[in-house]
């Protein structure tokens, strides 16, 4: 059965995800893809023996919304 999308989206990394967050909650359908088999994208990580390793480069956030990160 075929089923149809508003929005193809190629691509499971912030930009990706966030896009297909908004596109949602405005009504609209996507299907988002990746070559990767995780999400993320860039910004991915896994523990490994107890330790947050971030495969593709470290990654810190740096933002001033108190929301996001508490400890500002
Ligand atoms: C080493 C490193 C350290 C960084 N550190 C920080 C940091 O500390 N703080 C910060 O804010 N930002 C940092 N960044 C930047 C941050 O990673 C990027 O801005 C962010 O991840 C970009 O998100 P994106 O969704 O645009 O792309 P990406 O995270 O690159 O996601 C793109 C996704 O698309 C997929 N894709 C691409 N082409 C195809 C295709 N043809 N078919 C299927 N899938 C495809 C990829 O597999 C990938 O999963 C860093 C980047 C790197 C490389």
């Amino acid at each position: 059965m075929k089923r149809h999308y508003d929005f193809l989206i190629v691509g499971a990394g912030i930009f990706g995800a966030v896009f297909a967050r908004e596109a949602t909650d405005a009504g609209r359908s996507c299907l988002v893809i990746d070559r990767r088999p995780h999400i993320a994208g860039n910004i991915y990580s896994e523990t490994v023996e107890g330790i947050e390793v971030h495969r593709y480069g470290a990654h810190i956030f740096h933002t001033s919304n108190s929301t996001i990160s508490p400890s500002i």
